[in-house]
């Protein structure tokens, strides 16, 4: 009985440079899927995909045009720097296809169909369809 899956994917952190494989912990969770059971989510995995979206911790940026095909902004962590990173997923027809590590700004937020609410944390906030932060970090 889980509460959440994984994204299992192979990034690079953009702070420190470390490199994980795809069965490295970066604990990236997510609660996308129907029934979560701690499910290692790699490229290629078809999504059994909860809707709406906005329900499994992630605001709606920019709405998607086909429901099942978008892309959107999840957190994961670094173990080397211990620092909160961003991977940017995409997932066409259900399938997850793809995941790179990303630095948040208001460019990269502003052309995903979905951000985690993770992001709230740190002060980003979706107002009106767009990217506004109010964190106190130096971007
Ligand atoms: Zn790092």
């Amino acid at each position: 009985m889980g509460s959440f899956d994984f994204f299992a994917l192979a990034l690079t952190c953009p702070d420190c440079g470390a490199s994980y494989t795809e069965n490295a912990p970066t604990n990236m969770q997510t609660k996308i899927q129907n029934h979560m059971y701690l499910a290692m989510l790699a490229v290629g995995t078809k999504l059994d995909i909860y809707y709406p979206i906005t329900d499994c911790g992630y605001a709606l940026v920019n709405p998607p045009v086909k429901k099942d095909s978008f892309t959107l902004i999840d957190a994961w962590e670094c173990v080397n720097c211990s620092g909160y990173q961003w991977a940017l997923i995409t997932v066409e027809d259900s399938v997850l296809t793809g995941g790179q590590a990303v630095k948040l700004s208001c460019e990269i937020i502003n052309n995903v169909n979905y951000l985690s609410d993770d992001a709230n944390d740190i002060g980003w906030q979706i107002v009106s369809g767009k990217a506004v932060y109010e964190g106190s970090e130096r971007l």
